[in-house]
């Protein structure tokens, strides 16, 4: 059994993400909690975070400075804008990281690759372990089944979602034409207002917006006179949460390099 004890410093700590990941590691025996990180001018700043987090006081205040220490792991779900600035610290001081952030810039994609050179990063859109398997076992099952099944795609989300397709649902679509010989963004049909055949080549991906649902994504592929259809539901944020402290307990120790939630998992080698 592994009785390591990975200490973490959360990164946007005031933030939806932030207060989940806080609240897992609160309850963690395998995780402490080592320092939270709010933006600079945050309400709060140098109170209690288990009271922000309405728990008991937990003797770590939160903080607008990021000082990791030695042997911590930084987990960053805070802002795009923030994250240069985080990676160049946990270079400076020689820390993992795993970032959740969404939204990088290309610029900071390229500082994202030349500090991986230096430090281990978890990087991942989605740190959801169902999520990860269902990619994984969508591109498996896209290989097995070749180019005469249909691909299609719905997934839902909450009505205040900004971006549509999903994410998640454009890479699951990747993973299927990838492992069928085939590029995305030439295969990809996300709306049907003419009337007429599908071409074979198109993956289907139809969104749908509304109430408070977390997230959720159906992939069917279509045989003749037979369908196998893959789901996953997400009920709750602490999925992401979850994922993303299991990154951090992995790459705690591991050699410099960009790593994602299938190295985590380790689903290359399958
Ligand atoms: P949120 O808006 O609730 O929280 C973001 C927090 O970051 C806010 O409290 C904000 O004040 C704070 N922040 C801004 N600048 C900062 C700085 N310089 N230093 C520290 N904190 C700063 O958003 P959220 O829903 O918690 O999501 C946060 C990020 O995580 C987004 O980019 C989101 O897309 C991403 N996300 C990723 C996954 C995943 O699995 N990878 C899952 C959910 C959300």
């Amino acid at each position: 059994m592994d009785d390591r004890l990975t200490s973490v410093v959360i990164v946007g700590a005031r933030g939806r993400m932030g207060q989940s990941l806080m609240s897992e590691v609160l309850v963690s025996d395998s995780m402490t909690l080592a320092g939270a990180v709010a933006r600079p001018g945050a309400p709060g700043l140098r109170d209690d975070v288990g009271h922000m987090i309405g728990r008991r006081s937990v003797g770590i205040t939160l903080s607008d400075e990021l000082v990791p220490g030695r042997n911590d792991v930084v987990v960053d779900f805070s802002l795009p804008e923030a994250t240069e600035g985080y990676l160049a610290r946990c270079v400076e001081r020689r820390v993992p990281l795993v970032l959740g952030t969404t939204g990088l810039t290309e610029q900071t994609q390229v500082k994202l690759i030349e500090a991986s050179r230096e430090i281990p990063i978890v990087a991942a859109a989605n740190f959801s372990v169902g999520v990860t398997v269902m990619i994984h076992v969508a591109g498996a099952t896209a290989k097995a089944l070749g180019n005469d099944w249909d691909a299609e795609m719905f997934e839902i989300h909450h009505r205040n979602k900004r971006d549509a397709p999903s994410g998640t649902a454009l890479r699951v679509g990747q993973a299927v034409a990838e492992a069928t010989g085939r590029k995305l963004s030439q295969t990809i049909k996300t709306s049907r207002d003419q009337v007429g055949p599908r071409s074979r080549d198109e993956i289907g991906i139809m969104a749908l917006r509304g109430g408070d649902v977390v997230g959720e994504h159906t992939l069917m592929f279509l045989g003749e006179s037979e369908r196998i259809e893959l789901t996953h539901r997400a009920n709750d944020r602490a999925i992401f949460s979850r994922g993303a402290l299991r990154a951090a307990r992995w790459v705690d120790g591991k050699e410099p390099g960009l790593y994602d939630m299938f190295d985590v998992l380790d689903l290359h080698s399958v």
